[in-house]
């Protein structure tokens, strides 16, 4: 059988299967490359096989995601709050950041994700939204433009940077 055929099928089978968490129909380009890979690698993974492949893959992407983000905030010094990605209870599998859990395949989709709810939190706890826009000192938001995550600002709209680059971003 020609391999993208098989490839098609398994995405497909997918559908039915429960530890697959995300929807079939909406993954994007770069989910559908991490799980040509994961078919590649191992195959036609189903059932609690294929969810501990997706978590592994979640919580490498969690991980390298939340210092991006982090690094976009001011320093860790003014947070009381430690961010870390676990793994969940075993009753409530999953892979958490903060207390949010993680749904994306794709790193960029993670990064999204995680911007939006560190992000929240960290409105909750200071009262004042974080990163600005340098020219409009508005709130920036989130969002994915080109597959890329990137921080928008609401007046223009326009890009002010990707995710993890905003300026005096604390990368590590
Ligand atoms: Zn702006």
């Amino acid at each position: 059988m020609d391999p993208y055929d098989q490839f098609a099928q398994w995405v497909s089978l997918l559908r039915e299967d429960e530890a697959f968490d995300a929807e079939v129909d909406r993954l994007g380009a770069e989910a559908i490359a991490e799980l040509r890979r994961i078919h590649a690698e191992d195959g036609l993974l189903f059932g609690d096989d294929l969810r501990r492949r997706l978590l592994a893959l979640r919580f490498a992407h969690a991980e390298r995601a939340l210092r991006l983000v982090l690094s976009d905030f001011p320093a860790a010094v003014a947070w009381d709050i430690a961010p870390t990605v676990s793994m969940g209870e075993p009753a409530r599998e999953g892979v958490v950041v903060h207390g949010w859990e993680v749904f994306g395949i794709g790193f960029q989709d993670t990064l999204v994700e995680i911007a939006v709810n560190i992000q929240a939190d960290y409105i909750d706890e200071f009262f004042h939204v974080w990163p600005l826009c340098p020219g409009h000192r508005l709130g920036l938001k989130p969002d994915m433009r080109n597959g890329v995550g990137v921080w928008m600002c609401g007046s223009g709209p326009h890009e002010v940077a990707r995710i993890g680059k905003t300026e005096g971003s604390r990368r590590r």
